[in-house]
């Protein structure tokens, strides 16, 4: 899984994804601050990007302890 990094784009916002560095902290997916309609690890893709808001999407990603989750608007590409 080394060095792989996956994207996931809503239009607006791309959610980066580098599964080497993830800490499975579940943080973005369970509990009381996480984002389940756009984290769902028992589907495949596991990332989905329509879920929710961009800046709900945003939020998430910075709460990410591991920096496996990264995100950068599609304007500033
Ligand atoms: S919050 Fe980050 S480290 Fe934790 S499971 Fe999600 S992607 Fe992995």
């Amino acid at each position: 899984m080394k060095d792989i990094t996956k994207k996931y784009s809503n239009g607006e916002v791309t959610i980066v994804w580098k599964p080497s560095m993830c800490i499975h902290s579940t943080i973005c997916w369970r509990g009381e601050a996480a984002l389940p309609e756009v984290f769902k690890p028992r589907e495949k893709p596991w990332i989905v990007p329509e879920g929710a808001p961009t800046e709900k999407i945003i939020t998430q990603v910075q709460r990410c302890p591991s920096g496996a989750l990264s995100y950068f608007m599609n304007e500033d590409k």
